[in-house]
C-alpha cells in the first residue's frame, strides 16, 4: 500500500525528514509516535503534497505508483486521505457540500455515476448515525468554530464517507475527552478492512488502548528509530522517549 524509502524532506532549506523508511501493507493499522518536532506532521504534509515541503531524496510508492509524481488532488482521487493536526476551516462552505463534492470527484475519477442530492444525503446520514454524530454537524461550515473534539469527529465522518484506501490521521486524538476518544476509536475500528491501511499519528498511547495497531513506530529527528508491536507503545508510555531516541541522533 505504502512504501517509503530513505525519504529526505526540507522545509525552507532546513532538513526535517532524514532518511525515513516506512512500509505499510493493506489491512494494517500502524501508529507513529515520537517527540514533538520529530517530523510526524511533516510526513503527513509530504504525503498530501503540500507546498513548501521539498523532497530532496528518497521514494514514496503508493499502490504500486510513484506518489510524488501525482498532483495532490490526484492522490485524493486515488484513495489517499489525510486528516491534519490542525484542520482548515472553510467559512461559507458546509460540511455536506464539501463531502458531496469530494465523493463525486472520486466517483467521476473511477468512472462511476455521480450521486444526486437525495442519494448522497441517504449515504451521509447513514454514516452520521454509524459514527454516533449529530446531523446538525452536516450543515455547519467546514470546521468553523468547531471544538477540537468536533473537528476530530468530523475527520472520522469524512473518512467514513470517502472510504479511502490509505488514511493518515495526524494527532487523531489530541484535545479529545474520553467520549470523543471512544467515538473516534470506534470510527477508526469500523474502517479497518483487509483492503485499507490506516496510519495513526499520536503522542500518547491512550488511543491505542482502543485502536490496537499492528505496528508501532517511533519517529525521532526525521527518521524511524524503532518499530515494534503494541507493547512498544506501552513501554514508551512508562519510560518516555529518551531510551529510544538517545544514540539514534547522528
Ligand atoms: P511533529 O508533528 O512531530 O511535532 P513537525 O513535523 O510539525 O513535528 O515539525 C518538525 C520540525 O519541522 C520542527 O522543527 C518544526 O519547527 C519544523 N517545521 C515544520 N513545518 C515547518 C514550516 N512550515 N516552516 C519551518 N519549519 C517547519
Ligand atoms: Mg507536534
Ligand atoms: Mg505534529
Amino acid at each position: 500500500m505504502l512504501e517509503i524509502s530513505n525519504l529526505n524532506v526540507e522545509v525552507e532549506g532546513k532538513p526535517i525528514l532524514r532518511g525515513l523508511d516506512l512500509s505499510v501493507g493493506a489491512g494494517e493499522v500502524h501508529a507513529i509516535m515520537g517527540p514533538n518536532g520529530s517530523g510526524k506532521s511533516t510526513l503527513a504534509h509530504v504525503l498530501a503534497g503540500r507546498d513548501h515541503y521539498v523532497v530532496t531524496g528518497g521514494t514514496i510508492r503508493y499502490r504500486e505508483r510513484d506518489l510524488l509524481a501525482l498532483a495532490p488532488e490526484e492522490r485524493a482521487k486515488e484513495g489517499l486521505f489525510l486528516a491534519f493536526q490542525y484542520p482548515v476551516e472553510i467559512p461559507g462552505v458546509s460540511n455536506v457540500y464539501l463531502l458531496k463534492a469530494a465523493l463525486n470527484a472520486q466517483r467521476r475519477h473511477r468512472g462511476e455515476p455521480e450521486l444526486d442530492a437525495m442519494e448522497f444525503l441517504q449515504i451521509v446520514k447513514e454514516k452520521v448515525a454509524l459514527m454516533q454524530m449529530d446531523e446538525s454537524l452536516l450543515y455547519r461550515a467546514v470546521n468553523e468554530g468547531f471544538s477540537g473534539g468536533e473537528k476530530k469527529r468530523n475527520e472520522i465522518l469524512q473518512l467514513a464517507v470517502l472510504e479511502p484506501k490509505l488514511a493518515i490521521l495526524d494527532e487523531a486524538d489530541s484535545g479529545l475527552d474520553i467520549d470523543a476518544l471512544q467515538t473516534v476509536a470506534n470510527g477508526v475500528n469500523r474502517m479497518r478492512s483487509p483492503e485499507r491501511a490506516i496510519v495513526i499519528v499520536t503522542h500518547y498511547q491512550r488511543l491505542l488502548d482502543y485502536v490496537v495497531p499492528d505496528r508501532v513506530h517511533v519517529l525521532s529527528q526525521g527518521r524511524i528509530v524503532k518499530s515494534g508491536t503494541r507493547e512498544l507503545a506501552l513501554e514508551l508510555e512508562s519510560k518516555g522517549y529518551g531510551w529510544v531516541t538517545e544514540g539514534a541522533s547522528q
